[in-house]
């Protein structure tokens, strides 16, 4: 196991907590000698992260995390389901950049926001609520004891009284490969049972949405990742991925410095599976 496609770095994931030091440290610990930082929705700085990786040994692959909506693909799920691909190897980060930063924060969002500003300063019957960032608001939302800690408004934000019932514009998924293909990269849909906010899918939704994106010219499936062990789906990735044409690959999604093994799924990985991941494919931009 030496490869790592997938994981985050503090400030630019939010939900990171680790330095790009830090990971880059653990990383080389871990045994790791070809790495990709996929930062959430954009790709500020990488220049610098393919710097301090390369000056550490490491073979470097440029990469970012773009979330994507499902609401528009007609498969039932609620409004604010969205699935994660990644992007990797793309020439033109810039593109995804500007393209990541106009979806944000354009006006239908800054609408989408102020509704739910109001929304929740009604639901709380406190005023003062109105108006506020997310980070504002749940900051208040504990200070006036609304909620226990931090962790719980956050999970409020995640409940579909919120994530559905607010859901932020974002791209749709063709548009999302479409994009990552424009900046001359390849899409791999990321941990393909566990839509955003954890959200659940079973056998039957990842093979519905897969048909989708398969049409919209996705490249891989991120076969090797924590969750798809949780849910017994490796194989079944690795034969819906061979049966599609599609190239595996492999990610870690670590967004901590904790001292734990490398991959929470180690134990599961064997030479088998590490010798089929072609990542040599990838980096040398030529599948
Ligand atoms: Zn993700
Ligand atoms: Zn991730």
């Amino acid at each position: 196991m030496n490869i790592d496609l997938h994981c985050h770095c503090a400030p630019y994931s939010t939900c990171a907590t680790q330095s790009i030091d830090e990971l880059l440290l653990r990383a080389k610990e871990g045994g790791i000698r070809t790495l990709s930082i996929t930062n959430h929705d954009t790709t500020k700085d990488e220049d610098l992260f393919e710097k301090k990786a390369v000056a550490m040994g490491f073979a470097y692959i440029k990469g970012a995390e773009l979330g994507a909506s499902l609401a528009e693909e007609g498969l039932g799920f609620p409004k604010g389901a969205k699935i994660h691909i990644l992007a990797h190897a793309y020439k033109d980060g810039d593109l995804i950049e500007s393209v990541m930063q106009d979806v944000k924060n354009g006006s239908e969002n800054a609408k989408i926001k102020r509704a739910r500003g109001e929304y929740i300063a009604k639901r709380f019957n406190d005023l003062s609520l109105s108006g506020l960032t997310k980070q504002r608001l749940i900051a208040c939302l504990v200070e006036k004891g609304h909620f226990i800690d931090v962790g719980a408004a956050k999970e409020f934000f995640r409940s579909p009284e919120i994530s559905d019932g607010f859901a932020l514009h974002c791209l749709g998924p063709k548009e999302t490969i479409d994009l990552i293909h424009k900046a001359g990269g390849f899409a791999t849909w990321a941990h393909p049972f566990r839509g955003e906010h954890h959200y659940k899918f079973n056998e039957d939704d990842v093979k519905a949405i897969l048909t989708k994106l398969v049409a919209y010219g996705l490249d891989g499936l991120e076969c090797f990742h924590s969750s798809n062990f949780e849910a017994g789906g490796v194989d079944l990735l690795r034969a819906l991925a061979k049966q599609y044409g599609l190239f595996e690959t492999i990610g870690s999604d670590r967004h901590h410095n904790r001292p734990m093994p490398y991959f929470s799924f180690e134990k599961s990985i064997t030479a088998s599976y590490e010798s089929e991941i072609d990542i040599g494919k990838i980096q040398g931009g030529n599948l």
